[in-house]
């Protein structure tokens, strides 16, 4: 029920807390006026917030593409890999379904970035996503093509974070 014709490219990069955040707040903004939500992260298979409110909000559908394991830069896991192609390919039959008028690819950036997915392959899709269909994208590291593709993009920089004072990793703040 996208009521704009002209879906949007949003991105949120930057060094930050807040990316995935605000996505997932965009999200939730949009699914109260009536959108149906799909969001896929990649790179991450942990039970975040957004993941279980998926049990009990209608029309939110959030997809794991990856494991609850950080992956090497250097030399991503085979796994790794199959699993952010896969997802890949989950993320676009969602966009070309119909069924969804937001889609969250949440940590995409980052995938591009570590070379799980090749870029040529998001910059493809953002030329020929169905043009109603909004779409959130989230990762430290946006390339200047991507940066010049998107109708919006923010930077979130850290100006401190409670993990350098001890805070551990908590949920409900950081899953
Ligand atoms: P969030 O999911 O909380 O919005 P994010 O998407 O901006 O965070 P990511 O780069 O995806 O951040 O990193 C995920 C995790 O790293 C989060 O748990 C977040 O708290 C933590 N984090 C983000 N920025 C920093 C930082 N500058 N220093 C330390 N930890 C950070
Ligand atoms: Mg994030």
């Amino acid at each position: 029920m996208g009521t704009n014709k002209r879906g949007l490219i949003m991105v949120y990069t930057g060094n930050g807390k807040g990316k995935t955040t605000a996505a997932i707040g965009q999200a939730l903004r949009a699914h109260g006026q009536g959108y149906r939500i799909y969001i896929i992260h990649f790179m991450k298979g942990r039970d975040y917030g957004e993941f279980l409110a998926s049990h009990y909000l209608p029309r939110w559908t959030v997809v794991r593409a990856g494991r609850d394991v950080f992956v090497d830069r250097e030399k991503p896991a085979e796994i790794d890999i199959e699993l952010a192609r896969e997802g890949f390919a989950q993320a676009q039959k969602a966009i070309f379904s119909g069924e969804y008028d937001l889609v969250v690819l949440d940590e995409i950036i980052v995938a591009v970035d570590y070379g799980l997915i090749p870029e040529q392959e998001l910059l493809q899709l953002l030329q020929e996503k169905p043009a109603a269909v909004h779409l959130v994208l989230t990762g430290r590291g946006a390339s200047p093509e991507l940066i010049k593709r998107a109708d919006m993009v923010s930077e979130v920089v850290a100006i401190k974070h409670h993990y350098e004072s001890g805070v551990p990793s908590c949920k409900g703040i950081e899953y």
